[in-house]
């Protein structure tokens, strides 16, 4: 689950991380207002959206009065990205930066550990420093069970050439950062960029957080942050199922139980020359409820011109798989070729209820993924 930027800075701010001031407006004359109250010289107007590359897009803007900041927030709040429009803008003290520095902690699979990431040229433009000058940029693993060392955080500050002058307090951003990445199960937890002013304080401007979903149970407080407005309406109700689906720009659409027989399902799609329209993974054991509802999803996507469907049934039961699929058919009486692949549990039982559906079958996964793919020409 992403948070938005000034949920971000919130938790950065309980850990202890120096965050500037902001405040949260929906309509533009609020901007007026804050600017009015707050009685600095400039403030920065900041588009609220669940993307990077805000700054890029002319979603991050410095207003110099009131009037110019109703202006930009006025223009903000128009702004359509991804076809979303914008319900929020931050209103934030504008800055005087002297330097941007990238800071964050991911997690590293390879490794199996996070690691700590740093960049004395950080700011906007870091996907390109990554790609051009991968040598600015610098990592540390950090140990899940030791966690991590003042040491490190002294490496990273070195590293990155760091006044000396501010590393005591690096080191704080950095204790800070590391405890809010373990304590929230967070998959990203990104400072980017840190600052320097020119008042010289070490300040967070913005605040990225990706938290793992597996992980929402053991947080009520970071699930009620989720942003249903800006997610695809597919992917919310999937959820309410326990489904996991997440939207694809291809045009086939796959069903599919088990994560990795799904990832697998998409592979083969690509393979010969089709696209997955999305990821679904209906779970071990799924009933007909959960299947027919799996379906609607995928249907309701107006790219999908084809279905794949592969079971393997282990605890899910090939038997109930096919119910779904009826149940589904009767209401949503899809115009799309459906390609079915079921094995293992009760397939018998599930092909002869889906021996009426004109779906077609398959054997193999590869001759299914090779029927989807002819079937959405
Ligand atoms: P992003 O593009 O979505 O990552 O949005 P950011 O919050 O990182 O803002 C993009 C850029 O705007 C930053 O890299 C800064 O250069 C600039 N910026 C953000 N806040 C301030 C500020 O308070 N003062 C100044 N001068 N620039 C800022
Ligand atoms: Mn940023």
């Amino acid at each position: 689950m992403k948070v938005h930027e000034y949920q971000a800075r919130n938790i950065l701010r309980k850990y202890g991380i120096p965050v500037s001031n902001g405040e949260v407006i929906f309509e533009a004359k609020e901007a007026a207002a804050v600017f009015k109250r707050w009685g600095h010289a400039s403030v920065m107007g900041k588009v609220q959206v669940l993307m990077g590359g805000r700054g890029k897009a002319g979603g991050v803007k410095l207003a110099k009065d009131p009037e110019e900041a109703e202006q930009l927030a006025t223009q903000i709040l128009a702004m359509e990205i991804k076809g979303l429009p914008v319900r929020k803008v931050l209103v934030d003290e504008a800055a005087v930066i002297d330097k941007e520095i990238y800071f964050s902690i991911t997690n590293d699979r390879a490794a199996r550990k996070p690691v700590m990431i740093a960049s004395a040229a950080g700011g906007m433009e870091i996907e390109e420093v990554a790609a051009k000058t991968p040598e600015k940029i610098v990592k540390l693993h950090i140990d899940p069970l030791l966690g991590l060392r003042d040491y490190q955080a002294r490496d990273i500050a070195a590293s990155i050439d760091l006044p000396r002058d501010y590393w005591k307090d690096f080191n704080k951003i950095a204790i800070g950062l590391w405890q809010v990445y373990k304590e929230t199960d967070a998959s990203l937890a990104e400072i980017n960029p840190l600052v320097i002013t020119k008042d010289k304080r070490l300040i967070a401007l913005d605040g990225k957080m990706i938290i793992d979903d597996n992980a929402m149970f053991r947080h009520a407080d970071l699930a009620e942050m989720r942003d249903l407005d800006e997610e695809v309406p597919a992917e919310t109700e999937a959820r309410k199922y326990g489904l996991t689906y997440i939207k694809l720009d291809g045009d086939i659409g796959c069903m599919v139980n088990g994560a990795g027989l799904a990832m697998t399902s998409m592979d083969i799609v690509k393979l010969f020359g089709g696209e997955p329209a999305n990821f679904l993974d209906i779970g071990g054991g799924a009933g007909a409820d959960k299947v027919a509802a799996a379906m609607r999803i995928i249907l309701s996507d107006p790219n999908v011109k084809a279905v794949l469907f592969n079971i393997f049934g282990g605890i899910t039961r090939c038997d109930e798989v096919a119910r779904g699929i009826l149940t589904a058919m009767k209401e949503v009486k899809p115009k799309v070729p459906m390609v079915v692949r079921l094995v293992g549990t009760n397939a018998e039982e599930g092909r002869k209820l889906l021996a009426d559906a004109k779906m077609i079958t398959a054997e193999t996964l590869v001759d299914a993924a090779k029927k989807a793919v002819a079937a959405a020409k």
